[in-house]
Parts: structure tokens; sequence; C-alpha cells
């Protein structure tokens, strides 16, 4: 059973048997050369109100596309 947490609220994500069972956005980012944290791999998780909470303060909306369902 993993453990993964909202970074932003801190909430515990429902995951079991490596199956999530909520969704939640993952970033990874590995920092270049042309920043301040060169070669610096940086992730963390947050749960869909913490993204919606953060998309919701961007000046340009985000851009929405419907995808087709993966089985
Ligand atoms: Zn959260």
């Amino acid at each position: 059973m993993e453990h993964i947490r909202c970074n932003k609220c801190g909430r515990m994500l429902f995951v079991q048997e490596g199956n999530q069972k909520e969704d939640c956005l993952k970033v990874q980012k590995e920092w270049g050369y042309f920043s301040e944290k060169d070669l610096e791999l940086h992730e963390f998780h947050m749960c869909e109100t913490c993204y919606d909470e953060m998309v919701r303060g961007f000046v340009i909306p985000i851009r929405k596309q419907a995808v087709e369902e993966v089985l």
C-alpha cells in the first residue's frame, strides 16, 4: 500500500494495491542549467481540490481537451 499525500493540504490520497482510487496531479520537474535549481529533480502531488484552487488563480485559463478512455 503506497501512501501518497497532497503536498499542499497534506490530505492522504486513497491508494490501494497500486491502483489509485482517486486521481491527483503528479508533477515531476528536472530543473536544468538555465534555472537556479540546476539538475535538481522536484516532485510533488496535489489533490483535485488543491489543483482546482491553483488553476482558478491563473490569469490565462488552462487548456482542456477531451481524451479517449484508456482500457
Ligand atoms: Zn490537497
